[in-house]
């Protein structure tokens, strides 16, 4: 309940703010994280994707559960839609979120940690079958969620009405992470508030593992591109910081209590040069996490907290 006067005051902010600024709510741009099948992470600014919603009679959708552990309370609520199956494809779609679901418990926390999940399928049913600019940039088809790849230019971000995704995933009982899949083969995804990736490409569970541990974790990226030198304060997050091991140590600061234990991703824990989109000013813990870099393991501090997290949410010992 005390969140409540302060989405108000937000939403006042933001009002005020397109009132002074008309001409930057017409040309509106978000970040978004794009992929790339060798594992390299990156991210793009890109014009915010139309993001008009559905008529509330047609968002109304059967839902199915992949598994169901518990009370929506206390389990993490893993929601998928679908977009680009149209109604004689459902059995295809529901292969697809399987699929999605398997992969992601391949990886820890995930896969020790399953039962902590409900995973919810949202039958979305689009009158053509595909998605737009697939395989090439210009082809059109009329979907549910208006997914496209060649978001903002780039071939492999696909990018996803998110109003509608959300207005669609609001079907399932609770929603805590909206996953859209596509009815494509083709690579591709993007990160945000509603992750989308490519139902038929075995490579996107990948995508959706780091960002959960962005939802999930409150994790920071590690990657290092495309900034230089870092200057700002300490970052928030547990896995990135200003100081390297020697103050670490010295002053008890972050993952001091973790430095020299071994990492599931390799290595020992450190301070590694770069993260948080700048390579000098700011160390990451271990050389090559998922959170830098698809198909890797988590790092110990990603791992540890996503548990915690996973943990505090199923109301299990922490
Ligand atoms: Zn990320």
């Amino acid at each position: 309940m005390r969140v409540r006067p302060l989405s108000v005051v937000m939403a006042l902010v933001a009002s005020a703010f397109v009132i002074i600024h008309p001409a930057a709510a017409t040309e509106r741009t978000v970040v978004k994280e794009v992929f790339s099948p060798d594992g390299t992470i990156s991210r793009v600014r890109v014009v915010e994707p139309p993001s008009e919603p559905a008529p509330l009679s047609a968002v109304a959708a059967e839902v199915v559960p992949i598994q169901q552990t518990g009370p929506s309370a206390s389990r993490f609520d893993l929601v998928f839609v679908g977009d680009g199956y149209t109604a004689s494809q459902m059995a295809t779609y529901h292969q697809h979120v399987v699929n999605r679901w398997n992969e992601l418990t391949r990886i820890e926390p995930y896969r020790s940690l399953k039962d902590s999940f409900n995973v919810w399928q949202v039958n979305v049913v689009s009158n053509q079958s595909g998605v737009d600019n697939d395989p090439s940039n210009g082809v059109r088809r009329d979907t549910a969620l208006d997914m496209n790849f060649w978001c903002g230019g780039t071939e492999r971000l696909l990018c996803v009405n998110e109003t509608k995704a959300k207005q669609y995933a609001a079907s399932a009982p609770q929603v805590d992470q909206v996953l859209a899949v596509a009815n494509s083969t083709k690579y591709g995804g993007a990160g945000g508030g509603v992750a989308t990736s490519s139902g038929g490409n075995a490579q996107s569970g990948d995508i959706v593992a780091h960002e959960l541990g962005h939802s999930i974790g409150g994790l920071a990226d590690e990657y290092d591109y495309p900034n230089d030198l870092y200057t700002g304060s300490e970052p928030r997050e547990v896995n990135v910081s200003v100081y390297p091991s020697a103050t670490m140590s010295q002053y008890k600061l972050k993952w001091y209590a973790y430095l020299g234990r071994t990492s599931p991703d390799g290595g020992v824990i450190g301070t590694y040069q770069g993260g948080y989109y700048h390579r000098r000013g700011i160390y990451r813990p271990t050389d090559n996490s998922l959170m830098r870099s698809l198909g890797r393991p988590f790092n110990l501090i990603g791992l540890d907290v996503m548990r915690t997290a996973i943990q505090r949410k199923a109301g299990g010992v922490v």
